[in-house]
């Protein structure tokens, strides 16, 4: 009843594919837009972060910077501002210096997958995604997600990271790929595995595609993808200095130009899992001595990145010099861009008596 590895009807795929996703698809902002600047704001928003938490940034930056030279003459801590909250802040430093690069060409996007890579933080993914949704161009955006579904449709067995397996992939999806739809192909892949071939529990039922799938004909919906050996992710601790002046301000350093937070202000903080461990470390950062102030509770947030897990504690102490560096701010309004986990930190203390 089913094909055992083939699709053999590559037009009927298709169509079945993207008639479910016109009547199913996600409605989604930056899909009513076809100026490509919205549309590679959306794709860089939507690196490792989930569609329904881009929207309201994604609808608040757009008003705030509405086209590329908007962005290009903000300045980077403007920007930084906007994107507080949705993390990987590399990705809005990059996103502002590849506008300051469109906007000295006169505003001239790339027009095809290459154009796109050669701009900063544009890996090979976002590139296929916006050639193919900007230009046309016949690519195919194989993020985890895809390499999902096209592992189940065509029966995949082997690990999913090894990269013969990628281009396997990638191969079968642009033979059944109807020249000048790659657009709407791409992203009815995307939805379909949003939607419908859950990572657990696929929906097969629902699943536009269901005769043509490999995984489902053989019953193997559940040992398919195939992982690998899962990677241990290790553990980080931080120390913070939580210094308030006379007049309850609070000191805050500018990250420098390297590293996740490039740019960004923070509490002062080291790597440390001591006070003891961390205060010569922390006086190299603020300029000054630093005396931990006895009785006053100090406050713990955790955060996990992409590489490992952080836990930040947060110690009130006094400089026992004027500030050399830094700056002093309501810790309630900051007014500057600061990382989550330090946000919370001044929320923590902004709380407690
Ligand atoms: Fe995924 Fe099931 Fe559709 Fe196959 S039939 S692609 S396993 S949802």
């Amino acid at each position: 009843m089913y094909p055992s590895k083939e699709v053999h009807n590559q037009g009927e795929f298709a169509r079945l594919l993207l008639s479910w996703f016109s009547r199913h698809g996600r409605k989604l902002p930056w899909r009513k837009r076809r100026d490509p600047y919205a549309i590679w704001v959306s794709e860089i928003m939507l690196q490792q972060t989930r569609a329904e938490v881009v929207i309201p940034y994604y609808e608040r930056f757009l008003k705030a910077f509405p086209t590329v030279q908007a962005l290009a003459q903000a300045s980077l801590d403007a920007v930084l501002r906007f994107w507080e909250g949705l993390g990987y802040y590399a990705r809005a430093r990059n996103l502002y210096h590849a506008a300051t690069e469109i906007a000295r060409r006169g505003g001239r996007f790339p027009s095809d997958v290459r154009g796109w890579r050669e701009l900063p933080g544009i890996g090979p993914y976002t590139a296929a995604a916006l050639a193919a949704i900007v230009n046309r161009q016949n690519a195919i955006a194989l993020d985890a997600n895809l390499l999902r579904v096209g592992a189940r449709l065509f029966g995949e067995r082997q690990v999913l990271s090894a990269p013969e397996v990628r281009r396997r992939i990638e191969r079968r999806f642009l033979e059944l790929l109807p020249p000048g739809e790659a657009g709407a192909f791409n992203q009815a892949l995307m939805d379909l595995g949003a939607l419908v071939c859950l990572p657990k529990n696929p929906r097969c039922q629902a699943c536009p595609v269901r005769k043509f799938c490999v995984a489902r004909a053989r019953g193997l919906q559940e040992e398919i993808p195939v992982r690998g050996a899962r990677r241990i992710r290790p553990h980080r601790e931080f120390i913070v200095a939580f210094i308030q002046d006379v007049r309850g301000r609070v000191l805050l350093v500018r990250q420098p130009d390297r590293g996740i937070w490039s740019g960004m202000w923070t509490l002062p903080y080291v790597e440390a899992s001591s006070w003891r461990e961390a205060r010569p470390k922390l006086e190299a950062v603020t300029g000054g001595p630093l005396r931990r102030i006895s009785g006053r509770p100090s406050h713990t947030t955790t955060h996990t990145f992409t590489h490992f897990s952080a836990t930040y504690t947060a110690i009130p102490v006094l400089l026992m010099a004027p500030a050399r560096r830094g700056r002093w701010v309501r810790p309630e309004q900051p007014n500057l861009a600061v990382p989550a986990p330090h946000r919370k930190l001044l929320q923590a203390f902004s709380c407690s008596p």
